[in-house]
């Protein structure tokens, strides 16, 4: 288990929980990071003391400069910070839980310095899956995915042999609109849509579990992390979120992690691997539950996933450009500027419309993404 980590996205769900469960197994916390709530950060220094403070958001510089006066943590901001933090001395491991394709840089950064990740942040790995997986890979240094289903597949090809393994089952939990058609989304709200069955989450990865992209980018999230083909991806709708994920070997054995749908499980599996202390969390009570149900995605209600899963077979630029549209997409729905099934649309037609390049270097993701974003704004825009 690690000694000392620092948190990217600490004021977040998954950093706070971080916290709570670094503090439980006595991991000393070297650095916070958040992107714009300044008093939630300075309240995790002043309990935590960390020897770095890094606000993302650079406007809010000043305000972080007043209200830690006196904590004696060294001040940064904007993503010079986060690297600085992703490359700092006394840090074994770097959590990454920031949202979005802002934290591929840090994540970068921090391979390079030789720290080993935990990493919540999926977009690290659609969009620069490529670059993360061959720098990590040559040096050697692990990657503990902080995402529930990818926490489950790394903890079910544990003890058994990697070149034995036939496929993954990925669950989803269907999110709140399981069921629906498209008509009955049509004018589904704000507050309708980040109304999660079962997980409390930040609101960018609440949207994007109710239009299935969520389970779309953890599709190209596993390829990367785990090495797999397209087919070797098996994605079964599970509304309890009680299995988390599944693997099956070559005898057709199908090895699955469960437990109560509680990020501080897959948190405490990357904090202390390959240890499995007490947990803050509750037990699993399977009679409770019951029943356990399993079903088929609906491809063509929740289009998001269709995309993913094309743009993951496409290959190049096509996964970023289809993140850093959705990215795109969902705060323009969160600001209530389109309707809910526009968000599926603006993400196809990028795919459509923006040409496949390939991936050599951070310049080469941060490009597409740009113009991912570009295009849907000028798409929103038209449609005023
Ligand atoms: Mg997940």
């Amino acid at each position: 288990m690690t000694n000392s980590t620092a948190i990217l996205g600490s004021t977040g769900s998954i950093g706070t929980q971080a916290i709570e469960v670094a503090q439980m197994h006595g991991i000393r916390v070297t650095a916070l990071a958040a992107n714009t709530r300044v008093d939630e950060l300075v309240k995790q220094a002043r309990q935590l003391r960390p020897e770095l403070l890094c606000i993302a958001d650079e406007s809010r510089y000043p305000a972080l400069k007043e209200a830690a006066a006196g904590l004696g943590c060294r001040l940064l901001a904007g993503m010079d910070g986060l690297c600085e933090i992703a490359q700092h001395q006394s840090t074994e491991l770097l959590l990454n839980s920031v949202v979005g394709m802002v934290g591929l840089l840090p994540t970068l950064t921090a391979i390079e310095a030789n720290k080993p990740i935990a990493l919540a942040n999926k977009e690290t790995l659609v969009a620069g899956g490529a670059l993360v997986m061959k720098a990590a890979a040559e040096r050697s240094l692990p990657i503990y995915p902080i995402d529930s289903e990818h926490s489950a597949i790394f903890q079910c090809l544990q003890g058994n042999k990697r070149s034995q393994l036939k496929k993954i089952i990925l669950t989803a939990s269907g999110g709140p609109f399981f069921g629906k058609t498209k008509a009955d989304l049509k004018e589904i709200t704000v507050e309708q849509a980040l109304n999660h069955p079962n997980w409390s989450m930040g609101n960018k990865i609440t949207i994007d579990s109710a239009t299935l992209m969520n389970k779309g980018l953890e599709f190209i999230e596993a390829r990367w992390l785990f090495d797999l083909a397209p087919d070797q991806i098996e994605i079964v709708v599970h509304r309890q979120s009680v299995l988390h994920s599944a693997v099956v070997y070559q005898d057709d054995s199908v090895i699955g992690q469960m437990g109560v749908p509680d990020m501080k499980i897959p948190i405490q599996y990357a904090l202390l691997y390959p240890d499995r202390l007490p947990c803050p969390t509750k037990p699993l009570s399977l009679t409770d539950y019951g029943t356990l149900t399993f079903a088929k995605p609906d491809f063509d209600t929740f289009d998001c996933l269709t995309a993913c899963i094309r743009a993951s077979e496409t290959g190049g630029s096509a996964p970023v450009v289809a993140n850093g549209a959705n990215e795109e997409a969902v705060a323009a729905f969160l600001a209530r500027k389109i309707p809910f099934l526009r968000i599926g649309e603006l993400v196809h037609s990028a795919l459509e419309k923006l040409p496949v390049k390939p991936l050599t270097c951070y310049e080469d993701v941060a490009a597409a993404d740009r113009a991912a974003r570009e295009f849907v704004r000028e798409a929103i825009a038209a449609d005023a």
